[in-house]
């Protein structure tokens, strides 16, 4: 199979957004308009246009949208019937406009079929790239006959291409969420694909403090490989992220993964209750009919006691922006260590929760993050347990809160802060987040 180069759309100034198979102001569901009718306005456009040399795909598309109800080459055949004109059109391969793109469908569709080899697909969108002196041309040609209802050569071929992909395959064109994307590209005379990702949702729990969320390059090698990560890439042999998608990849053949979190906690933190909302995106799927219910008991018994997945279901794209636009508020348990009475803990928390929180970016992030100070919350905080050098919070806190810093101090980047409060050194022995209070 050829691998094409995948093109998104709109990432170069001749591309448009690949339409669908059903756009186009004439072939509107609700309103088709009114059939289409030579008139005299349509006569005098035909006159003009002609003597210009066109293929009938060509001449048709000069009155594309003008009324609805019949392919371009047939609105062509009906003007020059009503011109009375016996000459005939341009063969498609000599006609001055498209140099016969229009009558090589079979052609197009194969390269589609082929670029898509191997791969899984049920549905797709089309577009086109074409040369922008021959889009240029087209224009020119509308101001020269005065038309108001040309259609573009390119959405044209983009509906046609996408009607025919549709019945070779019996895949579905869609101006939604397709599998594959292709594109063609006239003057090279090729058609690519993209391979959209596939997204799963869920929520997943993590019991393990030694575990990234994500996949965490070594910092020497930055991936590569070297000495210091044993080859491996990376600073820890596995991730929250690894161990679900292992195997989703594997079942999906996909060339890798993106995972969204809705926020992350420390690595040494466990994440519990219900569980922190993800996404899961898998690059180039070649196949996407998994059962997502199987694969997640799978990543259940192998990450026992330190991945669990309580939700797991499939999703679209949107999922990725819910999941990263959201900013819950989330609880936590905090076990210290340090000196403290009961009263004077409470005191101070009493005091936290009248007021913000300033935060200058913690030393600990400072090489991946801008340094700046955000302001927090901490909206709920109570003792639940105190003995000799050692007592346990629960809080509730807005998203982005850095909670060790707020413990321990941090050198006085965090401000007020628990240290400082109780006038002793404090340091956070364990952290746990209890929940993510997302709607
Ligand atoms: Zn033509
Ligand atoms: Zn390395």
């Amino acid at each position: 199979m050829p691998r094409t180069r995948s093109v998104p759309p709109g990432a170069r100034g001749n591309l448009k957004t690949p339409t669908g198979l059903a756009r186009g102001p004439r072939r509107s569901m609700n309103d088709p308009g009114p059939e289409f009718v030579v008139d005299d306005a349509l006569r005098g456009i035909a006159e003009r246009a002609w003597e210009l040399g066109l293929c009938p795909e060509c001449f048709g598309r000069v009155v594309g949208r003008a009324g609805h109800g019949l392919a371009n080459p047939d609105r062509a055949r009906r003007l020059a019937a009503a011109l009375g004109r016996q000459d005939a059109f341009a063969a498609g391969a000599s006609c001055r406009l498209c140099a016969g793109a229009f009558d090589r469908w079979e052609t197009w569709v194969r390269r589609a079929r082929e670029a898509a080899e191997g791969v899984e697909w049920h549905r797709f969108t089309c577009g086109s790239r074409w040369d922008p002196e021959l889009l240029a041309r087209e224009e020119a040609i509308w101001a020269e006959v005065r038309t108001p209802f040309g259609e573009s050569a390119r959405t044209a071929f983009n509906r046609e291409l996408g009607k025919r992909i549709a019945a070779a395959t019996g895949a579905e064109g869609t101006t939604g969420e397709a599998d594959v994307v292709f594109l063609a590209d006239l003057p090279a005379g090729r058609v690519g694909v993209t391979i959209q990702p596939l997204y799963l949702e869920g929520r997943y729990r993590k019991l393990d403090r030694t575990l990234p969320q994500t996949r965490w390059p070594c910092r020497r090698c930055r991936g590569r490989g070297c000495e210091r990560c044993q080859g491996t890439g990376k600073t820890y042999s596995e991730s929250v992220e690894e161990l679900i998608a292992a195997p989703f990849l594997a079942a999906t053949h996909g060339e890798g993964t993106r995972f969204h979190g809705m926020g992350r906690e420390d690595i040494d933190a466990r994440m519990l209750g219900r569980g922190r909302p993800f996404v899961l995106e898998i690059l180039r799927p070649r196949s996407r009919g998994i059962d997502v219910d199987r694969l997640r008991d799978e990543v259940n018994a192998t990450a026992r006691d330190r991945v669990e997945l309580p939700e797991l279901r499939s999703a679209g794209s949107e999922a990725v922006v819910r999941v990263k636009s959201a900013s819950p508020l989330k609880s936590y348990r905090v076990v210290v260590r340090g000196e403290g009475s009961e009263g004077k803990i409470n005191e101070a928390l009493v005091f936290v929760l009248r007021g913000a929180i300033a935060q200058r970016t913690p030393t600990r992030v400072a090489h991946r993050r801008a340094d700046r100070v955000r302001t927090r919350r901490i909206v709920e905080a109570r003792l639940v347990a105190a003995e000799s050098g050692r007592f346990t919070l629960e809080l509730r806190a807005e998203a982005g809160t850095y909670i060790k810093e707020w413990v321990e101090g941090d050198g006085g980047r965090t401000d007020p802060n628990l240290a400082q409060l109780l006038g002793v050194p404090l340091s956070v022995e364990s952290l746990d987040v209890l929940e993510i209070h997302d709607p």
